[in-house]
């Protein structure tokens, strides 16, 4: 990564927490209360590295749709990391960033045709399909594409359900094999999504028994494929129902038997959210408030009749902001009070409300939270997937602006594993821990969450 400008490094012991704190200190002395994200990048390095640790075999092609952010994308370019494409404007990005077009794949199985020759143009040959009418016109418009054969899975237990859109039945996979050989396309592997947000392992499982299946399908056809490609759908948080780890126990093992190390196939994934959801942290200003009394029941002498209020809480960005992930990503989203409830603090229900004048735009329907006034501060973790690459600006409300953050040391990690690429890395790991040392002369502090706040 080159361009130092929007990146601020955080000194020795301070964490993207308290990045959050200075910009809230400071804007408490002027009238600027701008919803802002904080993102660590340096979060975004600890990924891969975990990444790395727990799915040797397997080289991630980061899926850009997840957050399309220059930052983001420049940290995994630097890092060594392949990236899934689905148009134009997405191979634009990332080759603008000097990746090369092996590192990567146009993943989006229905492509408009002036952008398979695009990618023609620029090299990108790795692509998927599903249909023979995408075969067709891959074959008038591309020179030389290695075509990759989207698979659909038994998604039914994801929270994004991808198969209903995309990917060929294992019975329409030979079909599409057989017309692939008829116009002389190149097929060089087989691709599935089990659904973002999955939570059934046994759905990656399965997958990986399907596509060997194909495999072996192609292989009568005469096709030798090398390519196996895994698809996204990993958490990207540690709050999540099913842990990344528990996901990959089940998928090496799939991989080992199906895809064993000496059968000669490349083995890729499509990682979104698990690199960018937990990097991302939101502050959000109460801009407007309402206390509503419900209806009187009895004596309310003891409680001063606190109980029977809620409140209603209206904040500076809403679901056609970064919280299009409630409507999109079926995301839950939990506020966290930024000055702290005192321990006999009385807590409300509460409702949370986005800046627009639509009543759709409703971020949290029921939560409690202490009373806390215009002007205050709420915040978000875990915002960096599937919020700022949809957001919008409807009924005029900006965008919150994103201060970039890494530790020095994770700001030297990244350019040796740059230089030296990721192995010795890998093997210096202990399992279960993140790593303290990242093996390429450089300490990385990771710090434990929630880090102590300290005034900068
Ligand atoms: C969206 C998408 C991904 C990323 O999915 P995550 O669940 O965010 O990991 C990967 N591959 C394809 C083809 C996608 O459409």
């Amino acid at each position: 990564m080159t361009s130092n400008d929007f990146l601020t490094f955080l000194e020795e012991g301070f964490c993207a927490r308290d990045i959050v704190e200075q910009k809230i200190n400071e804007s408490t002395s002027s009238d600027d209360k701008d919803a802002f994200y904080v993102a660590d990048l340096g979060d975004v390095l600890k990924k891969h590295l975990r990444w790395a640790r727990t799915l040797p075999r397997v080289t991630p092609f980061y899926a850009v749709k997840c957050n399309d952010s220059r930052p983001v994308v420049e940290t995994l370019a630097t890092l060594g990391a392949g990236f899934d494409c689905a148009s134009k404007t997405e191979i634009q990005l990332v080759q603008s960033l000097g990746v090369e077009p092996s590192r990567i794949i146009y993943a989006n199985p229905c492509k408009q045709v002036s952008q398979i020759k695009y990618a023609s143009a620029h090299g990108v040959q790795m692509m998927t399909f599903d249909s023979e009418v995408e075969l067709m016109k891959v074959a008038r418009s591309h020179d030389n594409a290695k075509l990759v054969l989207r698979i659909a899975t038994d998604d039914s237990k994801a929270v994004c359900r991808l198969s209903v859109k995309f990917g060929a039945t294992l019975k329409s996979s030979r079909l599409l094999l057989e017309r692939a050989k008829e116009l002389g396309l190149d097929i060089i592997g087989v691709s599935f999504h089990v659904g973002s947000g999955c939570t059934d392992p046994q759905t990656y499982a399965q997958a990986i028994a399907d596509a060997r299946y194909v495999f072996d399908m192609g292989a009568e056809l005469g096709y030798s494929m090398t390519l196996l490609d895994i698809g996204g759908g990993f958490p990207g948080s540690d709050d999540s129902k099913l842990k990344f780890e528990e996901i990959t126990a089940v998928i090496n093992p799939a991989l080992d038997k199906y895809f064993p190390a000496d059968c000669g196939v490349r083995i890729i994934a499509e990682p979104g959210r698990f690199y960018v959801a937990s990097a991302y942290t939101l502050a959000v200003n109460i801009i407007a408030k309402k206390v509503n009394m419900k209806e009187q029941s009895g004596s309310d002498d003891e409680d001063d009749g606190a109980s029977d209020r809620t409140l209603m809480y209206y904040v500076n960005d809403g679901v056609y902001g970064s919280f299009n992930c409630i409507l999109f990503d079926h995301a839950h989203v939990t506020p966290i009070v930024h000055k702290k409830p005192k321990p006999d603090e009385r807590i409300y229900p509460c409702s949370i409300w986005g800046p627009t004048c639509d009543g759709l735009d409703r971020i949290v329907e029921l939560c409690t939270l202490p009373d806390r006034q215009v002007g205050d501060w709420l915040l978000f973790e875990n915002m960096g997937a599937y919020t700022v690459a949809a957001s919008s600006t409807f009924n005029g409300f900006q965008k919150p602006d994103i201060h970039y953050v890494m530790s020095r040391s994770a700001w030297q990690c990244m350019q040796q594993i740059h230089v030296q690429g990721m192995p010795a890395l890998v093997e210096e790991q202990s399992p279960g821990n993140m790593p303290g040392h990242c093996g390429c002369g450089s300490t990385l502090e990771l710090p434990a969450k929630p880090c102590a706040t300290r005034v900068l």
